[in-house]
């Protein structure tokens, strides 16, 4: 079943007096449950295409639409700032590629974060433990900065998907790390979406993470 529809969808910004479009009709279908890269050069709008499915921003031309299971669909595009941010906190969970934990919690608190503004933390002993399945459970106690690149991003993939999100968006995820770590964290990062079964959207310009994607939404 479909989970994500863009249809047509553009976005322009203003650049020094000059509107200039970044995105111009991009289309695409994600179903749910499956994997898609976001590819293409640096500059191409990968990080706008992302903002716009997660609400963080509107396009200037087409639709975004949602629908997980038989809950109401949202019409993400079009949607008010309110009901924008009351989708992305249930239904999306973002990973950033510079990890974007907050510092001054542990990490077994920024795990929880997501839980606590979802009302959801009967849920936190699945959440905890997906720490274990990722190698970084005797991470809990320990604070963000005490913690290697690629720990840190492990930890950022369990607080994201610790709501169990149907969708997870996930911004060059690997783009901050050494070869070694970007393959361990990519495995990681897809076994832990696909087993919690839960889409993929994620922008690279690593062509063998692309290759590995169900569907691929070419920028240029
Ligand atoms: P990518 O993630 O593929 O590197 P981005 O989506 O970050 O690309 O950016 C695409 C283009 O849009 C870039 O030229 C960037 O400078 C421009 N851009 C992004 N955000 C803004 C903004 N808020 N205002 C003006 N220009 C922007
Ligand atoms: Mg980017």
């Amino acid at each position: 079943m479909t989970l994500l529809t863009l249809a047509g969808v553009g976005k322009r910004f203003n650049d020094g007096g000059k509107t200039r479009w970044v995105l111009e009709d991009v289309n695409a279908a994600v179903d749910g449950g499956s994997t898609a890269a976001v590819w293409g050069p640096s500059g191409s709008g990968k990080s706008t295409l992302l903002n716009l499915i997660a609400g963080l921003m509107v396009p200037d031309a087409g639709t975004i639409r949602f629908q997980a299971g038989n809950e109401d669909a949202v019409e993400v595009s079009s949607a008010n700032a309110r009901r924008r941010v009351a989708f992305r906190r249930r239904q999306i969970g973002f990973i950033f590629q510079f990890f974007n934990l907050v510092p001054t919690l542990t990490v077994a608190e920024n795990i929880l974060l997501p839980l606590q503004l979802n009302g959801l933390m009967a849920h936190r002993d699945d959440a905890l433990a997906r720490l274990d399945a990722l190698g970084v459970g005797d991470c809990r106690e320990r604070f963000p900065n005490t913690l290697s690149g690629g720990e840190q991003q492990r930890v950022a993939i369990a607080r994201a998907l610790a709501h169990s999100p149907p969708l997870l968006l996930a911004d060059e995820p690997t783009g901050n790390l050494d070869a070694r770590n970007a393959a361990l964290v990519a495995d990681l990062l897809w076994k832990t979406a696909v087993d919690a079964g839960c889409a993929l959207v994620i922008a690279t310009h690593n062509e063998r993470i692309a290759a590995r994607a169900d569907a691929s939404i070419e920028l240029a």
